[in-house]
């Protein structure tokens, strides 16, 4: 039997505005963009090749070794 493979959201799986919504039966995704502007479909055709809204996911945190509560009161 031969295993199904996931399906490439294309530019979505990597966008900071998308959000997963699970049903028991299948997988979404949601476009938050489209809570604000009409011209972002809901639940985006996918997958997305193009996009003007599209913004890379932020997974990047702050430089190791700075930390801003470390003053240096003499
Ligand atoms: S802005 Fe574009 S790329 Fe981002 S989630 Fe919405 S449809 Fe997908």
């Amino acid at each position: 039997m031969p295993l199904l493979k996931p399906r490439s959201s294309g530019l979505c799986d990597r966008c900071a505005h998308v959000k997963h919504v699970l049903t028991p039966r299948s997988e979404f995704l949601l476009c938050e963009r489209s809570k604000l502007d009409p011209a972002y479909p809901r639940y985006p055709r996918l997958p997305v090749l193009s996009c003007p809204g599209f913004e890379p996911a932020g997974n990047e945190e702050a430089p190791a070794g700075e930390d801003p509560d470390q003053g240096s009161k003499g």
